[in-house]
């Protein structure tokens, strides 16, 4: 594939899922990976393993909560690996509830992760694209950014926020910075395990998540959108299993 060897990738939310996934096919590819999340002994094994395998990749404890914490994990791949080419932007959580539930810790955590930590890494990557006049932001969303059923209020809001900011973003930034909105249907990952409502979550999983996509048909996506001509910019691409016709 075209315009990804070499290329430094900063991917937050790295330890498990479509972050890991990302980070062993973009590898897989030639691109130079950075890894972050909270677990540390994820990251490592996941590091450990794509370097064993020919790749480069090195990892960072990050809390993307903390705007300092984006900045420095973002400089990370400036320092090690001389520059930063993309950033995807991918951590997050999804524990569903129906609003009467209250549970506003949740909501709150939700938006601090899935919303705030977004413009967080758009604040520590874009003075970098910037100074460079390149770069390619790729946002992961949900099949959430555009449907909103019972229980999903709090976590769709938040990805339609981040469907709102990637396109707002992409008409702010340069000609030659690109903003990527990639946007997953069900995804085998470790997801359900933050819905903290043992009942809703058999809910969730019987009703939605029958089908699931391998977290490599996500990484996929984002290749495809990174290997374009830098003049190219894909915009969205939603992607679900062929099976899933209800979200
Ligand atoms: P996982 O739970 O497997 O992965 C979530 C990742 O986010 C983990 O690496 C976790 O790492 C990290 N994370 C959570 N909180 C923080 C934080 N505060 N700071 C840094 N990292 C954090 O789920 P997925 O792989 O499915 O989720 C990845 C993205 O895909 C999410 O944005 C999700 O909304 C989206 N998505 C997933 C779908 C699915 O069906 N799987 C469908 C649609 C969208 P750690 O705990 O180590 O910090």
């Amino acid at each position: 594939m075209e315009n990804i060897k070499g290329k430094v990738v900063a991917i937050t939310g790295a330890s498990s899922g479509i972050g890991e996934g990302i980070a062993r096919h973009l590898a897989e590819l030639g691109a130079k990976v950075v890894l972050g999340a909270r677990r540390e002994d994820k990251l490592k094994q996941i590091a450990n393993e794509i370097t064993a395998a020919g790749g480069e990749a090195i990892y960072s404890i990050l809390d993307v909560t903390s705007p300092e914490e984006v900045k420095a994990f973002a400089q990370l791949g400036v320092e090690k690996f001389g520059q930063l080419d993309v950033f995807v932007n991918n951590a997050g959580l999804m524990p569903l509830s129906m609003i009467n539930g209250y549970k506003i810790s949740e909501w709150h955590q939700m938006i601090d992760v899935n919303v705030k930590g977004v413009l967080h890494g758009i604040a520590a990557a874009l003075p970098i694209f910037e100074a460079n006049d390149s770069g390619q932001f790729i946002n992961i969303t949900s099949v959430g950014d555009r449907w909103v059923g019972p229980t999903s209020t709090v976590y769709s809001a938040t990805k339609f926020a981040v469907r709102a900011i990637s396109d707002g973003l992409r008409q702010e930034v340069s000609r030659n910075i690109r903003v990527t909105l990639v946007a997953p249907g069900p995804t085998e990952s470790e997801l359900p395990n933050t819905i903290s409502d043992p009942e809703l979550k058999d809910m969730a999983i019987n009703l939605f998540r029958k089908d699931l996509l391998p977290a490599s048909a996500i990484a996929k996506a984002v290749a495809f959108a990174i290997s374009q001509p830098s003049d190219v910019d894909v915009n969205e691409l939603v992607v679900r299993p062929t099976g899933q016709k209800n979200l």
